[in-house]
């Protein structure tokens, strides 16, 4: 799948529910109502999308939500996709969690074919951490991602730096990922949903915050590459890696090699635009696959050239389409 920039589109990343038990100030309104059910693919809808994706050369494909840990028996989906990756087709699978659920399934994870994970964790202190979730506890998501280590699980931690708000948790975040033999990921907090004009939401821009943080840690450039939009530097104190995803203070989109499936099927060519396809239907009007490879090969034709978080910020103009629903 070659997109009309000549970008290699060989990333999927698929949600798979937009419920979830936590409530991200930056990625949810506190009332969200959930879709109904039936308007959510099924797992052998999932499973069935995903391996047609594979056909179509994708090789790395991450589930996200929604929390896809809430998902009921999602490790029978994560199971069959763990057989593309054993068979060879598939180079990775992953996941992005929240963590609370993760004590439960990191043995499953693991033995699924996994190899690491992204958790997200916004702060260390309980009180901020249940502030920012809406109702989160820190404890069984800080066990969860020791669960994910001792099963063997490379966990990398995502964090939305939000100013104000946790950008003086950073640091503590930082050692705390050193000892704990943890990658970190910083991650601009970006204009989606109707809420994220409101006084929670305090992007800050990341070249601010790394100026600040190199006053501490030393920084030393690497060209490492996870495949994901993060830009890295390795962190001499603590051996470990630091990412910086920038949406909003520098474009990563002339290298963009991903597309997304929300949980109703519908496939985004760019999280910063609202136009995408539906997959639901040519999914479940034919038992062939053909109509639904060719409604993803008419859309890959599609792809924008970037995304406009920029001027959407600038003139208070949100995506409608919230995180949860997409799958970030
Ligand atoms: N529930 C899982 C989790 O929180 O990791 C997976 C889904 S969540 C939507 C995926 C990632 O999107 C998380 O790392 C979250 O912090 C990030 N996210 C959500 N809303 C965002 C926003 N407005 N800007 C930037 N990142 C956001
Ligand atoms: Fe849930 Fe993840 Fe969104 Fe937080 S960021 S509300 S954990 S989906």
């Amino acid at each position: 799948m070659i997109d009309p920039f000549g970008r290699r589109v060989s990333y999927l990343r698929l949600s798979v529910t937009d419920r979830c038990d936590l409530r991200c100030t930056y990625c949810m309104a506190e009332d969200t109502e959930f879709l109904p059910k039936a308007d959510v693919l099924g797992l052998e809808e999932l499973a069935r999308l995903s391996a047609v994706f594979i056909g179509l050369g994708v090789r790395k494909l991450r589930l996200t939500g929604g929390e896809p840990l809430v998902r009921r028996d999602i490790m029978r989906l994560i199971g069959a996709l763990g057989a593309h990756v054993a068979s060879g087709q598939l180079e990775e699978l992953t996941l992005t969690t929240n963590g609370t659920q993760l004590s439960h399934h990191a043995q499953g994870l693991a033995q699924a074919g996994i190899r690491r994970i992204n958790v997200s964790l916004d702060s260390l202190d309980p009180a901020l951490f249940h502030q920012i979730t809406r109702r989160g506890e820190l404890a069984p998501v800080l066990a969860g991602i020791r669960a994910a280590k001792a099963a063997g699980l490379a966990v990398k931690i995502n964090t939305v730096v939000m100013g104000g708000v946790n950008d003086q948790e950073i640091d503590r975040l930082i050692a705390w990922c050193g000892e704990e033999g943890h990658d970190l990921s910083l991650i601009e907090a970006m204009p989606l949903g109707a809420f994220s004009t409101g006084p929670a939401f305090q992007p800050l821009p990341l070249s601010v915050l790394r100026g600040r943080l190199a006053q501490r840690w030393s920084f030393a450039a690497t060209d490492y590459s996870s495949g994901g939009p993060a830009r890295y530097v390795n962190i001499l104190q603590t051996g470990r890696r630091l990412g910086f995803i920038t949406p909003l203070s520098h474009g990563f989109c002339e290298s963009c090699n991903r597309v997304r499936v929300s949980c109703t099927g519908r496939l985004f060519l760019c999280l910063g635009h609202e136009t995408g396809t539906d997959l639901r239907q040519p999914l479940r009007a034919s038992a062939s696959d053909e109509p639904l490879r060719e409604a993803i090969r008419q859309a890959i034709g599609h792809k924008p050239e970037g995304h406009d978080f920029v001027a959407r910020r600038a003139n208070r103009q949100p995506l409608a389409r919230t995180m949860n629903h997409t799958g970030g």
